[in-house]
């Protein structure tokens, strides 16, 4: 994942440079407005962390050219002050969500993953093996027959099927439940929802691989292949 960072406080930028690659983030760093309306219309990005207050050309700024050059990658934007104002002129910008500073770094992790999740085009329709997933709806159906699933198994499966060729960690898992629904759910519960949408994907020919101290990992059965229609 491709990372923009935005920020001109160096301490700010260099301490969230370390833990966003830590995370698994490919960070490139702009210190001021101009580097980063530079970078963000020449690179591709998957997402980018944007401070409003920001030299020479400001947040706000950026973020306008950025849509007006139609680019919808995600924009989580930084405000320096809990101002309504400034959140509101952020979101009518184009930002897709904002932080006031100080914030905790696993709060920016999830969010960023949340917004990720939202971004990446798996939406209407999607089938991989036998299952047919539709994010926007939340509902997914094997051989047209719905799949019934709780709202947690529907993060967790949205999550690894999101991450579909990377190991998903108990952490991000906790994180998703996390940010969708402001739960403190316990990470040793990761296990008893993995074991039942293991059983709910029987048929599907996608299975839930455990791989250990690592995570989990969402594959297509040896013979069944995922695909997805053009
Ligand atoms: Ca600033």
């Amino acid at each position: 994942m491709n990372l923009l960072l935005a920020e001109d406080d160096a301490i700010l930028a260099d301490a969230l440079t370390v833990q966003l690659r830590r995370s698994g983030f490919e960070v490139e760093h702009a210190p001021n407005g101009a580097v980063a309306e530079y970078l963000l219309l020449k690179s591709p990005f998957d997402i980018a962390i944007l401070d409003l207050g920001l030299p020479m050309v400001d947040g706000l700024t950026v973020l306008k050219k950025l849509r007006a050059a139609r680019r919808n990658l995600p924009v989580l934007v930084l405000t320096a002050l809990d101002s309504l104002d400034d959140r509101v002129s952020g979101l009518n910008a184009g930002a897709d969500d904002y932080l006031t500073k100080p914030f905790d770094f696993p709060e920016l992790k999830a969010r960023l993953h949340a917004l990720l999740r939202r971004g990446r085009p798996l939406t209407a329709g999607q089938e991989l093996g036998n299952l047919n997933f539709d994010r926007n709806a939340r509902r997914a159906s094997v051989h047209g027959e719905s799949l019934e699933l709780s709202p947690r198994e529907w993060l967790l499966l949205d999550l690894l099927l999101l991450e579909r060729d990377r190991v998903v960690t108990k952490e991000q898992i906790v994180a998703a439940w996390a940010q969708d629904r402001g739960e403190n759910g316990g990470g040793n519960s990761v296990e008893v929802y993995i074991h039942r949408l293991r059983r709910k994907l029987e048929g599907t020919g996608l299975q839930i691989r455990t791989v250990r101290g690592l995570g989990y990992l969402l594959e297509a059965e040896a013979g069944g292949g995922m695909t997805t229609p053009t």
